[in-house]
């Protein structure tokens, strides 16, 4: 059985997005049904509504970064009850029985996870599954999370995917005390990775193209900040960095970035621009043992990780709220890089 959402949706790569109906399972068994009251507006959202990834099939709801509160369960639903605060990411199920799915990296799953927004949906054959840029979702409970009472939902939202896709990394590659860490791009990402490597007590250093961000970079707990236009201010770092997360969502040359790290250090790539970034040059790699790597998201234990980690800490991301109406202005000041650091939509907004 299902039941009728509103929604908004791109019919299109060319279309803006507009206001659309779709069809909701009524919980199984495992759902939760939660209604969304806010949900964040990645750049991953614009790429896949613009047709800029290959793999895209329209129409497209976007939206990854859902939160709200639970309104239905399943009988066998234990983690949650009615009423409760949830949160849904990028990902909505996945094999669950392959080694990564076992240790918790479903974003990893090797039989293919299942995306919130555009993947085959298993519950509506021949359709695509359904973000959040609606009014309700229906997920299973082991992809939903809880969120800290303490945190403020709104400003939470962006945590599910600009909040995990810089946590997991940092982690990953242990950026502790005493690492010298750079962020490159002050986005949705980038403000997050910034908060986290200061969190994590790294001495962290913002690359940015935009020079009205030096303060806000170093308020969010940039140490430093660097305008990555500048090559002398570059160069001054040669040679330096443990890591570097690179969440810019262009292409542009790495070799900027792999020059200025030290001996085994880690560019690693979280952007997923358009189109290919220039080739780098193997020189910077091998004389210094150096990496270039790619993390995606991050798994379901490693997110709720995160989020307790953020009640703990008192992070949540600093946003601007729109209603539904506005997203195709919200997608053009994206473009332009103008946005302090993350859309939010009050989904009351949707009627
Ligand atoms: P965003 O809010 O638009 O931020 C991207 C930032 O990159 C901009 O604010 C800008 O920062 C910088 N930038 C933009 N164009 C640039 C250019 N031509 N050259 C240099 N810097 C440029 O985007 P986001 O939501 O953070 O997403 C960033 C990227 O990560 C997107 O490609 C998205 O699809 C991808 N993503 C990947 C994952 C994953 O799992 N790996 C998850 C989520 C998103 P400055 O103004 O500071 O230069
Ligand atoms: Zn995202
Ligand atoms: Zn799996």
């Amino acid at each position: 059985m299902a039941f009728k959402a509103a929604a908004y949706a791109a019919q299109s790569g060319t279309s803006p997005l507009a206001p659309f109906t779709i069809d909701r399972r009524d919980p199984g068994p495992n759902d939760v049904q939660m209604e969304i009251l806010y949900c964040g507006v990645c750049h991953s959202d614009l790429h896949s509504a613009r047709g800029e990834w290959e793999f895209i099939q329209f129409p497209v709801v976007p939206g990854h970064e859902i939160v709200g509160k639970v309104t239905k369960i399943g009988a066998n639903v234990k983690k949650f009850k009615v009423g409760d605060r949830s949160a849904v990411g990028c990902l909505v199920d996945s094999c669950r029985g392959c080694g990564n799915c076992e240790r918790g990296l479903e974003q990893y799953c090797q039989k293919g996870f299942t995306l919130t927004y555009a993947s085959p949906d298993v519950h509506f054959p021949g359709k695509m599954t359904y973000g959040g840029y609606s009014k309700a979702i229906t997920v299973d409970e082991r992809f939903v999370l809880k969120v800290p009472n303490s945190l403020d939902l709104a400003a939470a939202a962006p945590l599910l995917c600009a909040g995990i896709t810089t946590y997991s990394p940092l982690k990953h590659w242990g950026a502790t005390k005493g690492k010298k860490v750079g962020v490159v791009g002050l986005g949705g990402l980038g403000h997050m990775g910034v908060k986290f490597a200061h969190a994590f007590g790294c001495h962290t250093v913002l690359f940015t193209t935009s020079e009205s961000k030096i303060a806000d970079g170093k308020r969010l707990g940039a140490d430093e900040v660097v305008i990555s236009k500048n090559a002398d201010a570059m160069n001054k770092h040669a040679g330096s960095f443990d890591f570097i997360l690179n969440t810019v969502a262009a292409s542009h040359n790495l070799d900027a970035y792999t020059n200025l790290l030290r001996l085994d250090g880690t560019l690693c790539l979280v952007g997923a621009p358009e189109h290919p970034h220039p080739s780098p040059s193997v020189w910077p790699l091998l004389f210094q043992r150096r990496s270039i790597a790619g993390s995606a998201i991050g798994g379901l234990p490693e997110t709720q990780e995160m989020l307790d980690f953020c009640a703990k800490h008192n992070i949540v991301s600093d946003i601007e709220m729109i209603p539904m109406q506005k997203i195709n202005e919200a997608y053009e000041r994206m473009l332009k890089s103008d946005v302090k650091y993350r859309f939010v939509i009050d989904m009351a907004s949707l009627k």
